[in-house]
């Protein structure tokens, strides 16, 4: 497009999509009758109408440079017929009407190193956090930690070979985005915060960290005669809420913030309400560049779920069929005072705590 026909960014709330679809999707929406899928990364849909629109997905990275982009553009310009979408687990769509196009299109996302795949019962591709590109608190860089574990779930996002989707999630703190995936990897830290006396008065506004404290663990102290705060480190859970607020709260830490793994997330559907997630695994190290100890245990999971659950049992089900004891005896992970809820504002949370409880 010509610098001189770009239209000037619209800054308030995101375009009407409609003038982004395919034609036929405009043209058959709210009318489709049914939909198959032919093989791994493509699905046909077909309307009442008689149209049919085959839809070819390719994973990606969350967090797109220009030239990656333009490359993934040029291929549906070239080989598609110029629409595409992203998913929100960062796979991006390529929509066809003409069946004769897919294979083609498929072809030139391979040369150009694309992976096709992430449908059905597949693994799809992970979603994850802006990590270090965007936000001001990660433990960890979650993208890394996506691109370490696809590398090894390629084939499980090439083929469909899971009893059901599962859907696996990375968050780089331990407090905010991220989780309720099928696995959820996030960040877990285990050691209370060391403050930067010098630079508290400078750089925090000292209520609002005393407020941001779930368990009342933060005080404030004068340090050297100057404003700062303490923390009480028998009543600190860890979480790291105090480190936004406060970068002087260090709570990241090389050796001491660690990963932990939960599973059994789902959103509620058709047949079920929503489950919650339960921490399965603890404080596996934080290791770039490459995660061999998460990605490990997520294998092992999706190994044991893939052996031992029934056709289209998603984690949760094959999770309440089999129970949580039989669940760490099949998977081989060890049960340790880690997954017990000993916080002391659990009295409160109980009911709605995502922990194991006896
Ligand atoms: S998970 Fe936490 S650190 Fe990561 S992007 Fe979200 S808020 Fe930032
Ligand atoms: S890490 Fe969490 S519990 Fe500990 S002092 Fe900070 S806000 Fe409080």
């Amino acid at each position: 497009m010509a610098l001189e026909e770009m239209r000037q960014p619209i800054e308030s709330g995101c375009p009407d999509g409609f003038q982004y679809m395919h034609p036929v999707m405009r043209k058959n929406f709210g009318q489709w009758k049914y939909h198959e899928h032919p093989r791994p990364g493509v699905l046909r849909h077909v309307a009442h109408s008689g149209d049919e629109i085959w839809t070819v997905k390719a994973g990606t990275q969350r967090i797109l440079d220009l030239f990656t982009l333009r490359k993934l553009t040029e291929i549906g310009d070239k080989y598609g017929e110029g629409y595409v979408r992203f998913t929100i687990r960062s796979n991006i769509e390529y929509m066809v009407a003409d069946e004769a196009k897919v294979q083609p299109l498929i072809d030139a996302l391979e040369e150009a190193g694309f992976v096709v795949g992430g449908t059905a019962n597949s693994v799809a591709m992970i979603s994850h956090t802006q990590g270090w590109l965007h936000c001001d608190i990660p433990g960890t860089d979650a993208s890394g930690v996506v691109k370490a574990m696809m590398d090894e779930l390629i084939d499980e996002f090439k083929n469909c070979n899971m009893p059901n989707r599962v859907h696996i999630t990375t968050s780089c703190c331990q407090i905010n985005c991220g989780g309720q995936g099928d696995i959820a990897i996030n960040v877990q830290h285990t050691k209370p915060p060391k403050i930067a006396h010098d630079l508290v008065a400078n750089v925090c506004e000292r209520p609002s960290v005393v407020a941001r404290c779930p368990v009342a663990a933060i005080r404030p102290a004068m340090v050297n005669g100057k404003p700062s705060l303490e923390v009480d480190e028998k009543k600190c859970i860890c979480c790291g809420a105090c480190f936004p607020p406060c970068p002087p709260m260090q709570i990241n830490d090389p050796e001491h913030t660690k990963l932990a793994i939960w599973v059994g997330g789902n959103h509620s559907n058709a047949r079920g309400k929503p489950t919650f997630q339960k921490l399965v695994a603890a404080g596996i190290p934080n290791n770039p560049p490459r995660w061999p100890e998460a990605t490990a245990i997520v294998k092992q999971i999706l190994r044991t779920y893939k052996e031992d659950a029934k056709d289209w049992e998603r984690i949760n089900d094959w999770i309440e069929r089999i129970g949580w004891p039989r669940f760490f005896e099949k998977t081989g992970l060890p049960f340790t005072k880690y997954h017990i809820d000993n916080w002391r504002g659990a009295r409160a949370s109980l009911n709605a705590s995502t922990h194991i409880r006896f």
